[in-house]
């Protein structure tokens, strides 16, 4: 046997490989993933499995670091919404949905401005995708993939709170997309559990309804108050023409 027929296996895409190909590889047990990157491996393996399985995309192995693991699920989240934001860019326009809304009752405003600010919900898609990519890479931050620091786990959350508002505004202004989207990915139900496992995000704040494991049924009631804000929260109140009382947060 010379070695051109030696079988190595490649676990990696190489230019030009076909669509029907992309990902093909046989699976690896996690013991033998060896690299820095074998929870991010591990994972992307789990959801190729089966993409509907939330409960086995989201058990970690035996020993795995709490953590690491909330920070390479939050990574994997924000790569796949890319995939969301890539579709509402077909009919989410600056001129139609020229804010950040999902219910009537909140303007959400975009924090990747040195002030908060109202961008229309396509930018905002962008915008967050973009900042969330930065802060979960930046180097100050998070500088290592194998432990986290503790005075950045706080980060986690926020990330959470900001681009799940791209879920909202996909389910409640652009509905046969997102449902499109959902029966493939899964992505929002397998967030919305995420965050629920995990104590992320409040449960009010997760407004997309029958996401199963995880949300409300119904949209919670509008209240007239805002919940007390976290100290990366700015909520202002705002009275549009209508008289009716809108917050606005970022
Ligand atoms: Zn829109
Ligand atoms: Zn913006």
């Amino acid at each position: 046997m010379t070695m051109s027929e030696v079988k190595v296996i490649v676990r990696r895409n190489r230019p030009g490989t076909k669509g029907a190909e992309f990902c093909k590889w046989p699976e690896e047990p996690f013991e033998e993933m060896d690299s820095t990157l074998a929870v991010q491996q591990w994972i992307q393996q789990t959801i190729r499995r089966d993409p509907s399985n939330i409960t086995a995309i989201l058990t970690p192995p035996e020993t795995q670091d709490e953590e690491v693991w909330k920070y390479e699920h939050l990574r994997q989240f924000c790569m796949e919404l890319n995939g969301l934001a890539v579709k509402l860019q077909s009919e989410c326009f600056p001129e139609t949905c020229n804010q950040m809304t999902a219910t009537e009752q909140w303007i959400f405003l975009c924090a990747a401005h040195k002030s908060p600010k109202e961008c229309p919900a396509i930018d905002y898609t962008r915008h967050t995708l973009d900042g969330a990519a930065c802060l979960l890479n930046s180097n100050k931050y998070f500088p290592s993939r194998v432990s986290i620091r503790e005075s950045s786990l706080g980060k986690l959350g926020s990330v959470c709170r900001r681009v799940y508002r791209i879920f909202s505004h996909a389910y409640f202004h652009h509905k046969t997309l997102f449902d499109d989207f959902e029966a493939s990915s899964h992505l929002c139900r397998r967030f919305t559990s995420f965050v629920m496992k995990y104590n992320l995000m409040s449960r009010d704040n997760l407004i997309v309804p029958n996401m199963e494991d995880g949300a409300t049924d119904a949209p919670p009631a509008v209240t007239e108050t805002a919940s007390t804000p976290t100290t990366t929260t700015t909520t202002t109140k705002v009275t549009p023409v209508t008289g009716n009382t809108t917050e606005s947060e970022a």
